[in-house]
């Protein structure tokens, strides 16, 4: 979703006469936006921040920089940053940052730094430009912010806010003008994405699995993805949208974070290993070819060695084909940072390299299942040699292939002919009838 607010925070400037440059050199604004999910990444932006610094301070011609630091972290800490980093000149939160304008006129009009991390009445939805193309294939689109599911360990629900969803007449306005500008492919976004319950037109209220199955209508668009979702909501409808949408495509990332009930249950996850056990087996039976992905954390709070072997338990059981996975990092204002039983940082970074050891062969396993068999891949870019092109599997696994440059930004059957560490290669079928269907 940073990558999504940092593309809208650009839409904003560029109105006013800002366009993106590669380094901060030669930049009359830079804009860190942050995350505070972990402690290692809140840590970064005062680095980053020391570094903008000599930068700004080294600047005789050209004016002068502005500096802001905008997200989570900005949302958490606003106050400590200006104090820690006095030469920033802005600082605003992630349901802010549509009165960007506003702030830099302010800035220049002033002297002294905006802070901005209230949570406004209004939606910023309101006042973002339409979301366009600009040449790429595969888009992300945010359809639902924040959370309340209250996690021990995260601090999501302080920094992006209480959920909210977007009407479904906004997303279906902004997908539309995505596919009519060439994407195929949109990734809906939220942190808590299937709690989605946007106001829809007839005055009711669509469920994350309604909307995606009224996404596929739009005319261009191909593949639909969503991320990440909560397991303790996945609904009826979110089950028949994997089973009745094609267009949906048969990866799910959902977060399982422990195999351990105790340690679940510590997290305030609200389902047990068997809830999630059910759930997959549901979801698997309404789409065989679906494949499954998680976040998993380390080293919670009097977390067991047992615990732990139940976590790697369920990696083998559920087979998951990759994962996202974290030591437990504390987090301030978060109930599991004041917990007793914090677990030793020499224990967590063990327990990380076991799991992710036993990761990472579950995703070779699944890549050199791949071989032999015929993907749909969607050429995104061109690849590292100049007759390749390189795009993705429904699985998001990278897939290279020979093949020529009108084939980009369309879906290509391909057969699988190796796998790599991190992606597959692929060849056009001989018959050439990938590519005549590609291209029909
Ligand atoms: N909405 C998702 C969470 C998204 S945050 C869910 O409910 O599962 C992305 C991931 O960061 C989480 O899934 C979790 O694995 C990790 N994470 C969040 N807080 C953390 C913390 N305090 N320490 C370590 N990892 C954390």
């Amino acid at each position: 979703m940073n990558v999504y607010d940092a593309e809208r925070m650009a839409d904003l400037l560029a109105p006013i006469g800002y366009e993106a440059v590669d380094t901060p050199d030669a930049a009359d604004l830079v804009i860190l936006n942050t995350c505070h999910i972990r402690e290692k990444a809140a840590e970064k932006v005062y680095s980053d921040l020391g570094r903008l610094r000599r930068i700004k301070a080294a600047r005789s011609q050209g004016g002068a920089m502005v500096l802001a630091v905008a997200g989570c972290v900005a949302q958490a800490e606003g106050d400590e940053i200006l104090r820690r980093a006095p030469y920033v000149d802005m600082v605003f939160g992630p349901q802010a940052y549509h009165k960007l304008p506003e702030m830099v006129a302010r800035v220049h009009r002033e002297q002294g730094a905006v802070l901005d991390t209230d949570f406004p009445a209004e939606s910023k939805f309101d006042f973002l430009p339409k979301p366009e193309a600009r040449g790429r294939y595969s888009a992300f689109l945010t359809v639902q912010e924040g959370c309340d599911k209250f996690c021990t360990f995260c601090v999501v629900p302080y920094t992006r806010g209480a959920e909210t969803s977007r009407p479904t007449d906004a997303v279906l306005a902004d997908a539309r003008n995505l596919a009519a500008g060439g994407v195929k492919e949109i990734t809906l976004l939220g942190q808590n994405v299937n709690a989605y319950h946007g106001a829809s037109p007839d005055g009711g209220e669509w469920s994350l699995g309604r909307l995606v199955a009224e996404l596929a209508g739009v005319e261009g668009l191909e593949r639909i993805r969503y991320t990440t979702s909560y397991p303790a909501e996945v609904d009826d409808d979110l089950i028949a949208a994997h089973r009745d949408v094609p267009a949906l495509m048969p990866y799910l990332h959902l977060p399982l974070q422990s195999g351990s009930d105790r340690i679940l249950q510590a997290m305030n996850r609200r389902h047990g290993a068997d809830d999630y056990r059910r759930l997959a087996a549901r979801l698997f039976e309404a789409r065989p070819d679906l494949a499954l992905s998680s976040d998993f954390i380390v080293g919670f709070p009097g977390e067991t060695d047992a615990d732990f072997q139940a976590t790697l338990d369920m990696v083998d059981e559920i087979g998951f084909i990759g994962a996202f996975s974290f030591k437990y990092s504390p987090r301030p204002g978060t109930p599991a940072a004041a917990m007793p039983n914090q677990v030793p940082e020499a224990v967590r970074s063990e327990r990380l390299r076991v799991l992710q050891e036993k990761l990472s062969t579950c995703q070779a396993r699944f890549n050199a299942r791949a071989v032999g068999t015929r993907m749909a891949v969607l050429f995104e870019a061109p690849g590292r040699h100049p007759s390749q092109l390189v795009g993705r599997s429904p699985y998001m696994q990278a897939v290279h292939a020979t093949a020529e440059a009108e084939l980009m930004g369309k879906i290509v059957e391909l057969d699988i002919e190796a796998a790599h560490p991190n992606s597959l290669s692929g060849r056009l079928p001989m018959d050439g009838a990938g590519a005549r269907r590609a291209l029909a």
